[in-house]
């Protein structure tokens, strides 16, 4: 705290933000211990999120069951944990922030709405791609009509090219309104869209550096654009290799995924650890983070580090967001 007045942010504060979709696996622990390890790196302060947003994929005790395996790898959060279930109020505040500026407008189109405009205008989607919506209800091409509204979407700017550096994956750039188009803040479901839930928590919560899987990279560029309407600051970012399947596929429950063996949380450490590229020869998990955390720091946690220098999976390119 500064004498000043008590406003000043800590220096550095990191977070992990697991969905209790299940307990953790291999994959999750990286995200887990490369944010733990960033935060002790830099003597910072390291926050866990639940991500319990999307209620319909939440299992219930999830995420006791997380914060149980977190702890037994010596991974404890510096405060309680905050649920994203409990902070309606902080996202329906922003939310009409920017209905009230008109960078967020209602949209009353469904799924086949979508196609049928998309189709029309010479834009079939492809399988497996994100649907970029094509504007239909923006208020200057009428706004809902008669329909009634069904989600409420940002307003992008025409040029909404986002530049960023990734501190491992190096200078990355996407022109959101190009990929995904006006996006989804609240869904059709009554649910808020997790773009915006992480957007104001981080904020909220004076995170300064989020350190999350390679997945979430494609997801940055529209994190970056909706902090600056909202007049937020934008962390740096570290996104991680991700752990693969047996399909080549991001580990996941749906694949496969095993959850970690808290019996020997040791050798989960080390799985985790041999992904990040970080090596500790410690018998005990004390021991064995104290030594990972100098290796993390004596690899990532230099001055204005980037490094893309060998670490497992390094892809610059982005590929348009399956989120
Ligand atoms: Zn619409």
């Amino acid at each position: 705290m500064s004498a000043a007045g008590g406003l000043e942010r800590p220096r550095y504060v990191g977070r992990f933000a697991p969905s209790p979709t299940g307990p953790l696996h291999a994959g999750s622990l990286v995200a887990a211990l490369a944010s733990w390890l960033d935060a002790r790196a830099h003597r910072g302060r390291w926050l866990v999120r639940i991500e319990d947003v999307d209620t319909a994929r939440c299992v219930a005790g999830a995420d006791r069951l997380i914060l149980a395996q977190l702890a037994s790898c010596g991974l404890t959060p510096d405060e309680e944990p905050v649920r994203q279930s409990e902070r309606d109020a902080l996202y329906r505040a922003a939310l009409d922030r920017l209905l009230a500026s008109g960078r967020a407008y209602l949209c009353g189109c469904t799924r086949s709405d979508i196609a049928r405009a998309l189709i029309a205008a010479g834009r079939p989607h492809a399988r497996h791609a994100e649907w970029v919506y094509p504007g239909t209800c923006r208020p200057e091409r009428g706004g809902l009509g008669d329909k009634p509204a069904r989600s409420v979407r940002l307003r992008l700017d025409a040029d909404a090219s986002i530049a960023w550096t990734d501190r491992r994956l190096g200078p990355l750039r996407q022109d959101v309104a190009r990929a995904v188009g006006d996006f989804v803040l609240h869904r059709a479901d009554g649910l808020w869209a997790y773009q915006l839930a992480v957007v104001v928590d981080d904020a909220a919560q004076g995170v300064t550096d989020v350190v999350r899987g390679e997945d979430l990279a494609d997801n940055t560029p529209r994190q970056i654009a909706l902090q600056r309407m909202l007049g937020l600051p934008t962390p740096r970012y570290l996104h991680t290799p991700l752990v693969l399947g047996a399909d080549g596929e991001k580990l996941s429950k749906q694949n496969g995924a095993a959850s970690i063996d808290t019996g020997d949380p040791l050798a989960a450490l080390r799985a985790a650890g041999a992904v990040l590229g970080v090596r500790s020869e410690a018998a005990d998990v004390g021991g064995w983070l104290a030594q990972a955390i100098d290796a993390w720091r004596a690899r990532w946690a230099a001055p204005d580090a980037v490094r893309n220098d060998g670490m497992i999976g390094g892809c610059p390119t982005l590929r348009v967001p399956s989120r």
